[in-house]
């Protein structure tokens, strides 16, 4: 029966194959007392020695079809089988008369356990290192054999609960087209080397308990991040058009990786990624984003069951400038109400939610919850380039109010000698009309502006962006939107201060021409479009621009400036 699993976009690209659900042998490791310990040590010792021969054996041999990636993983192993640290352990056990299985078991166990509880994503995926290092070694003292991928037909999509990184390091590309796991997020092992071999991978998927039949046909989409579990012919068919697209498109792409944005008469633009979560900032970085341009920090305060305290936002805004390798960061703060709840905060139901006790209005009510977030900006601040954005301003006041909230912190950081950041600059969201209509006074207030098309949109036509009866009103193409943003941009531009658009509306292509003519600094899109938008500016020159922008805002609809730049369109 078909069926859709939803899951991580792990690595980009379209499968289409036959499941192979990959099963770890179940065994069970004898827990038992030894008298002689010296043999008993040296039947460890040689399990290592082996255990590394067999790694530097399989390296050496396949050195040409395996991936660098995949032999830094198998390092990382022979390092941890002889960790001195790790020896000690289990040498410390068997000399307490517990068999080598028992004495590994449990020594690994307490390091697993050790590493999974760390705050950093990268450290915790290190404990699927350990748990391989083990199995690989009891393997070895039992007489296991290891799963093995060599004999796996072409076309094969491997369906698992986890790829330890010891099979995942086994793939073979020309093999093993796809990968849908149930643990893994994108920095897991099998996610890092997947996208290194350029195999669709979708992880982080619910399983079904029970275990699919090998061999059924399978459609994943790692661009998307979901799997087709057996899918129509014309699914297929379509997809298989779909897949020959996304092939010629993302090799295209591929040469704009690392590369500056520039229009094509050398104008530099800055290309941010609009980012909400670790996950995310992984991938912004790998399409070599400049910086996050906006960081939701909602994801924060609704994944926790409770408010994050000062200390846990702070761990997190350092985790993803660890992602982006310590680029500039944009941090908005927190813009709940609208359409997102905090279920714990137990809010009055509204009439009007996106009207109503929203994002700065309601964390200028809450002023100890703002200043726990504003000390966590600050002090992260000490870490890396840090911006300060506000949602959902609509007047000079809250800029005002939000001054005095800020100073408050400071003097508190000062006094407790805490390390923050000094030159922290502040912008605003321009995503409501009293926003674009005040921009020129604004502008003298902060340091930078931060078009939010999303929210601009709904206002100005006054279509809530998440009703579908009135989708078709919801257009950032409406001359109405897009004289707002050239108007935004214009004042911030002759006070002197950044203006970058972030709204999806920045993610389109269709509308790059307009925003380099608009005269925006920077553009922050979703991660998946940056590669797109930074070829799409290398099409234009600002004169071009500038023509089929005057053009499109001479329009008077939305479906004519479409069409306009649909035909106009270079990528
Ligand atoms: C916007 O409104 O355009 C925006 C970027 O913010 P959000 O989508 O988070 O409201
Ligand atoms: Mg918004």
């Amino acid at each position: 029966m078909r069926e859709k699993w939803n899951g991580i976009a792990a690595s980009p690209g379209i499968a289409i194959g036959k499941v192979l659900w990959y099963r770890e042998s179940v065994w069970k490791s004898p827990h038992g007392q030894v008298e002689n310990v010296e043999a008993e040590l040296e039947r460890y010792h040689l399990a290592v020695a082996r255990f590394c021969a067999n790694i530097e054996n399989r390296t050496q041999k396949a050195s040409a079809r395996v991936r660098k990636e995949q032999i830094e993983i198998l390092n990382t192993h022979v390092a941890m089988a002889k960790d001195p640290y790790l020896n000690g352990q289990i040498e410390g056990r068997i000399g307490a008369h517990q068999c080598a299985e028992w004495a590994i078991e449990a020594a690994c166990g307490t390091f697993m356990t050790l590493l999974s509880s760390s705050a950093d994503e990268l450290i915790r995926q290190r404990a699927s290192d350990v748990k391989d290092v083990r199995d690989g070694l009891l393997r070895l003292l039992m007489n296991i054999p290891e799963g093995d991928l060599s004999f796996v037909q072409p076309g094969t999509v491997l369906v698992a609960d986890e790829l330890p990184p010891s099979v995942a390091a086994q793939i073979d590309p020309r093999r093993i087209i796809g990968i849908i796991t149930r643990k893994g997020g994108t920095t897991s092992h099998s996610a890092i080397l997947a996208r290194a071999m350029e195999i669709p991978a979708v992880l982080g998927v619910a399983l079904p308990p029970l275990e699919l039949l090998d061999g059924e046909p399978v459609i994943v989409d790692g661009n998307l991040g979901f799997a087709l579990i057996s899918p129509s012919e014309k699914e297929i068919s379509d997809y298989r058009k779909k897949q020959a697209a996304d092939l010629k498109n993302r090799s295209a792409l591929k040469h704009f990786i690392g590369k500056e944005t520039r229009a094509a008469d050398g104008t530099r633009i800055i290309l941010e990624a609009n980012v909400g979560g670790f996950e995310e900032a992984v991938r912004a970085a790998e399409y070599t984003a400049e910086g996050i341009g906006l960081l939701r920090t909602e994801y924060l305060y609704m994944e926790n069951p409770s408010l994050p305290s000062e200390e846990e936002q702070l761990e997190a805004y350092r985790r993803v400038f660890s992602a982006v390798g310590g680029k500039p960061t944009a941090i908005r703060t927190l813009d709940i109400g609208g359409d997102k709840a905090l279920p714990y905060l137990e809010l009055d139901k509204e009439e009007n939610p996106f009207l109503g006790y929203r994002a700065i209005r309601f964390s200028l009510e809450e002023k100890e919850m703002f200043r726990t977030q504003l000390r966590a900006i600050l002090r992260a601040g000490a870490f890396a380039p840090v911006k300060l954005i506000l949602p959902f301003v609509t007047s000079l006041r809250e800029i005002g109010e939000v001054k005095e909230q800020l100073a408050l912190v400071r003097q508190e950081l000062e006094e407790q000698e805490k390390e923050y950041g000094k030159e922290i600059p502040l912008g605003v969201m321009v995503e409501t009309p009293a926003a674009v209509i005040m921009a020129e006074q604004l502008a003298r207030e902060v340091d930078f502006f931060s078009i939010g098309t999303n929210d601009l949109t709904q206002y100005v036509l006054s279509v809530d962006r998440g009703n579908p009866q009135v989708a078709s009103f919801y257009s950032y193409f409406d001359p109405a939107v897009l004289r707002c943003v050239k108007w935004a941009v214009e004042k911030g531009r002759e006070a002197g201060i950044p203006v970058s658009i972030c709204g999806e509306a920045a993610s389109d292509p269709l509308l790059t021409p307009v925003f380099l003519a608009f005269g925006a600094a920077s553009l922050s899109v979703v991660p998946g479009a940056l590669l797109s938008i930074r070829r799409e500016i290398s099409f234009w020159n600002l004169k071009e621009a500038a023509e089929v922008t005057k053009e499109a805002l001479s329009l008077s609809c939305e479906r004519q400036v479409k069409e306009l730049l649909l035909k106009k369109r270079r990528g």
